[in-house]
């Protein structure tokens, strides 16, 4: 440490420094001592589920041993800092208003994941910074099939990761667009999954908030998982300033007229012409920055205040595009659907040429409406029950075969999403380096805590017979914490040390 530059200090700062610095290093090794605790409850605890367990002395040991090597290189882990040059990055995939979604392949271990990265300056000139925290948040808390797993996240100066499992079956957009319209039964099974997928995050007191079919992403088996959870496509109210309640009795009282539908005096598309206009349009208007406001619910739209219900409305505006080929309120100009929305009662309407069963209509219409009738409102039951579901089994749905199986040559298949351009200034990692780079970076505090990783990261699935044992242990370990840092001060002293040091040296 550089004792001349600390001379030139004022003493007051110089003596605050010290202080906090003092308060570090307590709190640090507090932690330690606590987490050590911790390991040792989390390792008697299962002792004693394995001794309850009926398993051989023998298997429990080799269980223990397994465990224990999986803990140490979780822990291995957990110190080592993540960064962008630990992934080789590869095809890209998505591309939004924040940043893009590629394939990489994690240098140390060669395992296959999706890179989303997110420009910070881009969410806080938005004001997402709450949002991008509530994805991270929600992937890292709720642990459900029918959500993209979530690995890691971490941060440098200018971005923030998300290292999440890649599903290389592509999203229900693309496969919307490829297939046009979907008969009731392929409707059904992608209609039943994401019914499972919102409640389990209803379940953990979480909204959605912008479901549609680009963030329906599908599994190699063809299974539907739901994901972007940081509503990051800005579209609010603010974006459409004079939508107000009073538009819905106008609406009503001038429905038909031109200011409310300006295609209302061209002559009408056919069901044909309509999906055929609307294919066109969707991609440029799902990459906008705005978004497609498509399948909002009016209360969101309306600035009305809403709960849980809001996703159910989305639903209903994908099942209806899935058997219509275009959205229920689908317009040349954003804004005009936005009307079309709010004044719903009007304009949703099922062309003739659609040929849709009675129940299918049941179902959307009463998806599509007011909250205090909508399916839903008291639960996912209340959907699971219509009977437009009927013979659905709930409980297998997720172990039966896919409406359509996507083609997945390898792991690194990326034929089931549209092709990216490469903007050219596109680096392969991150342009700054030298052993402190990952120390000193990610000092805002607007994305303190971000940082994350997930037991699940060193699970290799090829040790057979150990799974309950697995399970077991990682419940112990989740309950205990994900961001721990639990090995003895003995084994750590030599590496806190290097750490303590950088730190006072970026202190002081
Ligand atoms: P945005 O906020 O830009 O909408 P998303 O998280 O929805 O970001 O990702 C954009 C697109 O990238 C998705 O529509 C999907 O096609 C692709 N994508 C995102 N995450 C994954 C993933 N884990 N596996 C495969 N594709 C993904
Ligand atoms: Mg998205």
């Amino acid at each position: 440490m550089d004792w001349m530059i600390l001379k030139n200090h004022h003493p007051d700062a110089t003596r605050q420094r010290v202080a906090a610095a003092k308060q570090y290093i307590e709190n640090h090794y507090k932690e330690q001592m606590k987490n050590l605790q911790e390991r040792k409850e989390r390792r008697y605890n299962l002792e004693r589920k394995l001794a309850d367990a009926d398993v051989s002395e023998e298997d429990q040991h080799n269980i223990l041993k397994y465990l224990e090597q999986k803990e140490t290189e979780y822990m291995r882990l957990q110190r080592h800092r993540m960064g962008v040059d630990d992934f080789e990055l590869l095809t890209m995939i998505g591309k939004g208003a924040f940043g893009e979604v590629r394939v990489c392949r994690e240098k140390a271990t060669g395992n296959v994941y999706a890179m989303k990265k997110l420009k910070k300056s881009e969410m806080l000139r938005r004001g997402q910074v709450e949002h991008v925290k509530a994805e991270r948040n929600l992937l890292a808390e709720v642990d459900s099939n029918c959500i993209v797993k979530l690995y890691c996240s971490f941060q440098d100066d200018d971005y923030l990761y998300l290292i999440m499992e890649y599903l290389p079956g592509g999203d229900v957009m693309t496969l919307l667009m490829r297939k046009d319209i979907l008969n009731e039964d392929e409707a059904r099974f992608y209609i039943g999954e994401a019914v499972l997928a919102i409640e389990s995050i209803h379940i953990h007191n979480y909204i959605h908030r912008d479901i549609k079919p680009d963030n329906l992403l599908l599994d190699k088996f063809g299974h539907l998982k739901l994901s972007d959870f940081g509503l990051c496509k800005p579209l609010h109210c603010s974006n459409f300033p004079n939508l107000q309640e009073k538009d819905i009795t106008n609406g009503r009282s001038c429905s038909g007229s031109s200011h409310f539908d300006e295609r209302s005096s061209l002559p009408k598309r056919t069901q044909q012409e309509q999906l055929e206009h609307w294919q066109r349009n969707r991609r440029t208007l799902a990459y906008s920055t705005v978004g497609t406001p498509d399948y909002i619910a009016p209360e969101v739209l309306l600035k009305k205040g809403y709960g849980m219900e809001c996703d159910w409305w989305s639903l209903g505006a994908i099942m209806y595009e899935m058997l219509v080929g275009y959205p229920p309120f689908y317009s040349d100009e954003p804004m005009a659907t936005c009307r079309k929305i709010v004044n719903w009662r009007t304009h949703l309407k099922f062309p003739d040429e659609a040929k849709l069963s009675a129940e299918a209509k049941d179902l959307i219409s009463k998806l599509l409406c007011n909250v205090e009738q909508r399916l839903g409102t008291k639960g996912a039951d209340e959907i699971k029950a219509h009977p437009w579901f009927k013979g659905v089994e709930w409980d297998n749905l997720y172990r039966m075969e896919a409406a359509f199986i996507p083609e997945v040559k390898d792991e690194l298949d990326t034929q089931n999403f549209e092709k990216f351009e490469e903007s050219g200034d596109q680096v392969q990692s991150s342009s700054k380096s030298g052993p402190w780079r990952k120390m000193l970076s990610s000092k805002d505090l607007n994305f303190m805590g971000y940082t994350y990783k997930n037991f699940e990261i060193v699970n290799d699935h090829v040790v057979p017979g150990i799974g309950i044992a697995f399970i077991i242990f990682s419940f112990f370990l989740v309950q205990s914490n994900h961001f721990l840092w639990c090995l003895s001060s003995r084994i750590l002293t030599p590496w806190v040390d290097a750490f303590l040091c950088s730190i006072l040296l970026t202190i002081f």
